[in-house]
């Protein structure tokens, strides 16, 4: 899979999953867009990213601000022309039981998780129709199919997030543009970190594999589902977690 003079924008980008998936694309010749909030970390990821060898620039945004997105947007696509690949990764949880779970939580998850994506891919799509190609990928997670007690807002969101996918990979389909969704498991990175150790061994005893996910495998399925052999797969969701939800 070579993704030579493709520009690749992937939210998220400065840490775990989506860092991955980031220096991924850069490894197979894409072009890489960093996103992020946090400015030091975007800057630090892009550096690294080059120091390698490769190609890597980087912003930061904050996914739930719609004019922003669009002006960071607006900027990528006056100097490259095109965004080939959008990569919606940046996700948060703000876990608690529902009877304990804030308005605030409740609000911030979806913010990001759901509204994020609404607003990346709004505003890419409407540079990929004119191009009259595209690939996007969101992540979700296997929480957003099973659910879990005490992630109501998260389940919520990735869930939101695989009906949106659907319902946009129809309204691009006839525009050459796929919209898929990858749904990891447990993955190993600072978001699970948080797990107590009790709980780590409770999950462990679910997952088949008996091991957690690590972010290349995340990324190894993202790159195929912008490659050219997918070109005919959209509106699905693969689901990486080492058969915890089969
Ligand atoms: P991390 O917490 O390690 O990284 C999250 C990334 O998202 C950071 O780069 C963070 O940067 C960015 N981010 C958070 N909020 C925003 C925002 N509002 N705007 C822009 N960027 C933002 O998470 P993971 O790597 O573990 O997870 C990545 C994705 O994978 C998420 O969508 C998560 O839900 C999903 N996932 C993870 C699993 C796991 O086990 N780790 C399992 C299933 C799904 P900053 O804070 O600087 O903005």
């Amino acid at each position: 899979m070579h993704f030579q003079d493709q520009v690749v924008m992937v939210t998220g980008a400065t840490r775990g999953i989506g860092k991955q998936i980031a220096k991924a694309f850069a490894q197979q010749g894409a072009t890489v867009v960093v996103i992020g909030r946090n400015l030091d970390l975007v800057q630090e990821t892009t550096q690294e990213i080059q120091r390698e060898g490769y190609r890597a620039e980087g912003f930061s945004c904050d996914v739930t601000n719609l004019a922003h997105v669009e002006e960071i947007i607006n900027k990528i696509l006056d100097k490259h022309k095109s965004i080939d690949i959008l990569v919606n990764n940046a996700g948060v949880t703000k876990d608690n039981l529902l009877l304990r779970m804030s308005e605030s939580d409740w609000d911030s998850v979806i913010s990001v998780n759901l509204k994020g994506i609404f607003n990346c891919t709004k505003i890419v799509s409407k540079a990929m129709l004119k191009a009259r190609k595209g690939k996007i990928i969101s992540i979700a997670s296997v929480i957003g199919l099973t659910g879990n007690p005490g992630q109501a807002n998260y389940a919520a969101s990735k869930a939101g997030v695989i009906g949106f996918s659907k319902s946009v990979a129809r309204e691009l389909a006839s525009r050459g543009i796929t919209v898929n969704v990858v749904a990891p498991g447990y993955i190993q990175t600072d978001m699970t970190a948080q797990l107590k150790e009790q709980i780590r061994t409770e999950i462990l005893q679910m997952i088949p594999q008996g091991r957690f996910g690590s972010p290349q495998d995340v990324a190894g399925v993202c790159l195929f589902l912008a490659s050219k052999q997918a070109d005919y797969i959209t509106g699905q969701t693969i689901v990486v977690d080492g058969g915890m939800a089969i």
